[in-house]
């Protein structure tokens, strides 16, 4: 079990689209520790493979703040989704990037656990955004992307302010 470095914006491989998981081995058991143990170093919900640098289609949530309700997703797939809602979000892969998005908080999953089994839950409030932002990893997209038009500007405003600043 070990820490992993997380990837960060604007790192071309965040934008790459994960691989279903089919072999559901010891790399794979690997995988869901250092994801486990990269995430419970953070204070976030939830942590997707391809934010370690594995594209495969896993990610953990823990929406508690004493990490004692870990949840593991292999494939996961959204079967339901209802109340739309405003959420504040960031991203480990984005630090000090907090945007508004529209997000529905409740969703129903299916996905298989790290053995293979497969189950299906639902899920309401951040346990329910936090999957959906986790999922978006798996598609290499990034929660600035739902961000409205504007707001979009900004970040990317900021961006190259910061990167003047670094090489001037
Ligand atoms: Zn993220």
């Amino acid at each position: 079990m070990a820490q992993r470095p997380i990837l960060q914006y604007p790192d071309p491989r965040l934008r790459e689209r994960s691989a279903p998981v089919t072999a559901f081995d010891a790399g794979l058991e690997q995988l869901v520790d250092d994801l486990l143990d990269t995430l419970f170093a953070t204070d976030a919900i939830g942590l997707s493979a391809p934010q370690i640098d594995d594209r495969r289609r896993v990610l953990v949530t823990d929406p508690t703040a004493e990490r004692t309700d870990p949840q593991i997703y292999v494939n996961p797939e959204i079967t339901g989704r209802a109340m739309p809602g405003i959420v504040e979000e960031s991203c480990l892969s984005l630090p000090g990037v907090v945007g508004n998005v529209i997000r529905r908080t409740r969703v129903r999953v299916r996905a298989q656990d790290r053995a293979g089994a497969p189950f299906e839950r639902e899920l309401e409030g951040m346990a329910a955004v936090s999957l959906q932002h986790e999922i978006d990893h798996l598609d290499g997209k990034l929660f600035i992307d739902r961000l409205s038009p504007i707001r979009r500007l900004l970040f990317f405003a900021s961006q190259k302010a910061k990167a003047r600043r670094a090489t001037g």
